[in-house]
Formats: C-alpha cells, structure tokens, sequence
C-alpha cells in the first residue's frame, strides 16, 4: 500500500523542547550525577541530544528489550537482549526511551534496574500516547504527548526505516492505491 510521511512534529520544536527537558533534568538533579540508559534502537537520537543538554556530571549506556512470548499481544515480560555494561548501583538512572505506549517496556525494566541497586529511577520520553497505556507507568519527563497514530522518525521506525529522519512525522496509508 502507497503511504506518505507527513510532518507532525517539526525539528526545531524537539530541539526546543530537548533543550528545555535537560534544563528541568538539570535543575532537579543539581549536585549529583545522572546516568542515562537509552533503550535501543528507538531511543538513541533522543538520549544523545538529551545528554548534551544536560548540565550535571552525565554517563551514558544503553539497553536493548524486545517483548518475550509469542503472538500479538504482549506478554508484558520483557527480555533483554542488551544489557548495560557499567554497574548502576547506586546511580541515579533516566531511562530514555523513544516513546511510551502500554508501557510494559518501561514497568519492566524500571524492575530489573531497582534490582541492580539503582539509587533512583525515572524515565524521560521524546513522545507519550497517554490513551493507550494498560500499566501504572507515567513518565517523569515528557517532550510531547501525541495522539494514538503511529509515528516516525528521531529514532522511531516503520519496518525499520525513517529513524533518520530529523522530525517525527505520521505515516498516512493512501487507501484504494497499490503499490506498484
Ligand atoms: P510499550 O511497552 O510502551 O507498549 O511500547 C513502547 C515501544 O513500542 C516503543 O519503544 C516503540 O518501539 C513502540 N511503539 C509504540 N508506538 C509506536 C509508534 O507510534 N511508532 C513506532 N515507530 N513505534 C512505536
């Protein structure tokens, strides 16, 4: 199916507000160090821009989880295929990620990082659909709360692609028009 990429969130305005979501980290975390963790692919853009916006002493690492079990429908277990390679114990974390949906990604992780001794947790999202949440989950700090379609772009993907692109932007299928 024939599909566009159309702009819904420009580049400046994630800079902006990158920009001010390290500024709100700084203040809060003044006199202490953060950690940040990206969870990989998604979040890596956000993580890096938001780390140089970031005036407190930063150590940055990543994570990569992908949902365990099979079918559809999320076990809500999340398996991790990469985990962190410095230890976290005693660390004040943000995880970063890319955007919360159900937020089973983040319930989970947020557990097996209290498990590691993690001194503080809290998550900062590029994007949030709040409507499509099923978990307690809120994020700490949020760039933008957008509505339940789906999106690309700083990081975020369709099949893949479209993670380079500079803004985040919906993919519009164009009914009736094959591909060809
Ligand atoms: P959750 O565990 O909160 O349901 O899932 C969050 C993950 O789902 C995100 O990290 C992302 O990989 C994926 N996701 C959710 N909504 C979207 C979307 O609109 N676009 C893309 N590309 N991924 C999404």
């Amino acid at each position: 199916m024939n599909y566009t990429i159309q702009e819904m969130i420009s580049e400046a305005e994630i800079d902006k507000r990158i920009r001010e979501m390290g500024a709100q980290i700084s203040k809060d975390y003044e006199g202490k160090e953060v950690c940040l963790i990206g969870i990989l692919k998604g979040a890596s853009f956000f993580t890096c821009e938001l780390a140089k916006r970031i005036s407190v002493p930063v150590t940055i690492d990543f994570m990569h989880a992908s949902s365990y079990g099979s079918g559809t429908v999320s076990s809500g277990v999340v398996k991790i295929d990469k985990d962190v390679t410095v230890s976290i114990e005693g660390k004040n974390v943000i995880l970063c990620e890319d955007i919360v949906d159900t937020g089973r990604t983040l319930s989970s992780l947020k557990e097996v990082l209290k498990e590691k001794g993690a001194n503080s947790i809290k998550v900062a999202s590029l994007l949030d659909k709040p409507e499509r949440r099923v978990t307690e989950l809120t994020p700490d700090y949020v760039g933008f709360a957008v509505p339940n379609e789906f999106v690309v772009g700083y990081g975020l993907d369709y099949d893949q692609r479209y993670r380079n692109l500079p803004y985040i932007g919906t993919v519009v299928f164009e009914e009736g028009k094959e591909e060809g």
